[in-house]
């Protein structure tokens, strides 16, 4: 359903629309604005291991600060950012300030990495590689530790994407794929694009407990994942029973708001301290029991 959202708010905020135009036109104005205000933060959300339940990551999600505005989700304005191409200064903005915010703490010790969704927007653009290459450069954040998030539905050439992902695996940094299994012809993407990893989309979490049909595209994304020697993070995580049931048929990693949902850097470093993570969620958890 969000996708559908999606493609309704990008269609009337290009005026093709005659649903919500002077809604969508308003919203632009506001994000116009917001980009010169500089209104838009990064929080983080934790990505663990699945075997260890240590925090091995974060993923950086956009934060618009909007008191004024009701669309103020990723889901609403970013499909409007990314028809008005405001998303390559924004993007550039939440890569800069997520590599700044992460580099101290990233560089202690501990395999820990930083995710970065980009959009087809800024994935199509051939000095994307160069760009990344030189945030990294100018905040002194380690390029393998740098992970970069596409969405494979968006990509209609596939010769750039992969030229793309190559110059970026030549910094190296990874690309993985997200929201993997939404998109159409999905398998066939994955011969044609050299990515380290796959997001499993949210939707098949929660299905897979859900129904019989779901379960077995989840089992069958995992079991070609490991085949292709791709790591897999499962995204969506609500309770325990999806952690049981992703844990036992091999997902590598674990992210959702079972854990925690993205929080400011600082509350990011201090789950760092009390690590193993997951441990003390599933205490907070009892403990909090009636
Ligand atoms: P995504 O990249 O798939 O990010 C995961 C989304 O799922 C995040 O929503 C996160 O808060 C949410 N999530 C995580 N765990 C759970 C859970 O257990 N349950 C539920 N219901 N949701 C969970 P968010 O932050 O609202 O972002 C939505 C989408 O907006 C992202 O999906 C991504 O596609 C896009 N987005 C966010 N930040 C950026 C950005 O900096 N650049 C670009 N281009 N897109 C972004
Ligand atoms: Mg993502
Ligand atoms: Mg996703
Ligand atoms: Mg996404």
């Amino acid at each position: 359903p969000s996708r559908r959202r999606h493609r309704a708010t990008t269609r009337s905020s290009a005026g093709a629309d005659a649903e919500e135009p002077a809604e969508a036109d308003d919203l632009l104005a506001c994000l116009r604005e917001a980009v010169v205000l500089n209104a838009f933060s990064v929080v983080f959300q934790p990505i663990l291991d699945a075997k260890s339940r240590d925090i091995i990551g974060a993923e950086a999600l956009l934060r618009w600060t909007s008191t004024t505005h009701k669309a103020n989700r990723p889901a609403d304005f970013v499909p409007v950012l990314e028809a008005s191409g405001l998303i390559k200064r924004v993007g550039a903005q939440v890569l800069e300030e997520a590599c700044r915010a992460m580099r101290d703490l990233l560089s202690r010790d501990g395999p820990v990495r930083l995710s970065v969704n980009i959009s087809p927007k800024q994935f199509i653009d051939p000095g994307l590689a160069d760009l990344v290459e030189s945030i990294l450069c100018d905040n002194a954040f380690a390029p393998d530790r740098l992970e970069i998030e596409i969405t494979e539905n968006a990509i209609e050439d596939f010769t750039q994407a992969r030229a793309t992902i190559l110059a970026l695996k030549a910094l190296g940094v990874r690309v993985v794929i997200d929201d993997f299994g939404v998109g159409y012809s999905s398998l066939g993407h994955l011969k044609k694009l050299p990515v380290s990893g796959l997001k499993l989309d949210r939707s098949f979490v929660v299905g897979a407990l859900k129904n019989r049909h779901d379960r077995l595209i989840t089992e069958s994304i995992i079991r070609l994942a490991h085949d292709l020697k791709l790591e897999i993070v499962a995204e969506g995580i609500e309770d325990i029973a999806h952690e049981r049931w992703l844990c036992a048929r091999g997902v590598d990693r674990l992210q959702g708001f079972l854990y925690s949902e993205g929080v400011s850097a600082s509350a990011f470093a201090e789950m760092l301290s009390v690590q193993p993570f997951a441990r003390n969620v599933a205490r907070r958890q009892k403990s909090a029991a009636p």
